[in-house]
């Protein structure tokens, strides 16, 4: 399937289901708060199989992620991964790289159906990575559930961080991911929301230069690269003078890459308790799948028509030539503003017909617990 021909006004490109927000670490990023016990109103494995049922009615071949906390905290996430795979989704899974992920585990994900694996390295070495997720141990961990899924043959993707904590990891991190063979690097730009509060995002300027040099990375790197939560990327490629997309390399999974989707387009979120959201980081519901279908819920909302369409848009995003290729991110715009239409504070780029107010690039804890 070419994720380029999806209509992301009728399916997300990437649907993520938070299994439970139960987990064993206490990352400083965490956007679930992530919790030590798993919630007891928790979606139930046959109301799973249901939501699941549901989402096979975007089309045969949706993409399902089970995230977290960690999914693998569950039981069933096996037996929900099988149940997916038979009725026609890819399944992927975003693991928290505990001990939980032995090489048994995997094996036996893998034979159920899993297409993709994707772990997450925020540090270049094991003091810097162990810091950041707060737990002793977790890099070797995450090193060796990266070779057990390579020697399950199961295609890997790293997912990473970017704040002012990691910014001058990402050239180790780079080396890291072309070693392990990984197919793809998922750079996360940082949105201030759950426990990443108290983290500090990057300036915009600095972010400019990151996108460039990520531009290059993608075509000098073995793996795939693409960013979460900073559509501008796509921007930064034009400018570039390349084109849009990054180098096309055949994906062993399947799983194409699509840039320039953003919250509530080509994107939801269903959390631990069925909400749905436009995305993990834009903490606004528009519906819940134990008494609505996620498919009215994606195509129909309010919510997330409004956040298909690039001239509901304010600020500088609102007038900005860019905005029906990129748009910027929605949920770092409600962060900083608690309007998803806003501007997006991370791009540093001024359309040249505005003449209004620029949003305000700077950002303390205190502020942002408001925007729950
Ligand atoms: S101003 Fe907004 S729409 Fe334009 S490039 Fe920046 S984030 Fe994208």
């Amino acid at each position: 399937m070419n994720p380029r021909e999806i209509d992301t006004t009728q399916r997300p490109f990437v649907l993520i289901w938070e299994l439970t927000q139960a987990c064993e670490l206490a990352c400083k990023h965490c956007r679930a708060d992530a919790q030590s016990r798993r919630h007891p109103d928790e979606l139930t494995t046959s109301e799973g199989k249901q939501f699941l049922d549901e989402v096979r009615r975007f089309d045969n071949g949706q993409l399902v992620v089970l995230s977290g906390g960690d999914p693998l905290a569950r039981n069933d996430a096996t037996e929900l991964i099988d149940y997916g795979t038979d009725i026609g989704l890819r399944m992927t899974l975003t693991p928290s790289g505990t001990t939980s992920l032995t090489p048994e585990r995997i094996q036996g994900l893998t034979d159920a159906g899993l297409r993709r694996m994707a772990l997450s390295i925020d540090g270049g070495t094991a003091v810097t990575h162990d810091d950041f997720r707060q737990e002793q141990g977790s890099f070797e961990q995450t090193m060796r559930a990266a070779r057990a899924t390579q020697a399950a043959d199961l295609p890997l993707q790293i997912n990473t961080t970017v704040c002012a904590e990691t910014v001058d990891e990402l050239p180790a991190i780079r080396d890291l991911v072309a070693d392990l063979g990984a197919v793809l690097w998922s750079v996360f730009f940082l949105v201030p929301v759950g426990r990443g509060r108290v983290l500090d995002p990057i300036a915009p300027e600095r972010a400019e230069r990151v996108m460039k040099w990520l531009y290059d990375v993608a075509h000098s790197a073995p793996f795939g690269v693409k960013t979460t939560e900073a559509p501008h990327y796509r921007r930064v490629t034009i400018e570039q003078g390349r084109g849009i997309d990054s180098p096309k390399r055949p994906s062993p999974d399947g799983i194409g890459r699509r840039m320039g989707i953003t919250a509530g387009n080509g994107f939801a979120f269903v959390s631990h308790l069925g909400d749905v959201y436009p995305s993990g980081f834009l903490p606004q519901p528009a519906g819940n799948v134990l008494n609505e279908s996620i498919v009215d819920i994606y195509r129909g909302s309010d919510l997330f028509r409004s956040l298909r369409d690039p001239d509901a848009l304010r600020g500088k995003c609102g007038v900005c030539e860019y905005r029906y290729v990129c748009g910027g991110s929605r949920s770092r715009a409600f962060a900083y503003t608690r309007d998803p239409l806003e501007s997006d504070p991370l791009c540093a780029y001024v359309p040249g017909e505005y003449n209004g107010p620029l949003p305000k690039q700077s950002f303390t804890p205190d502020e942002a617990s408001s925007a729950d």
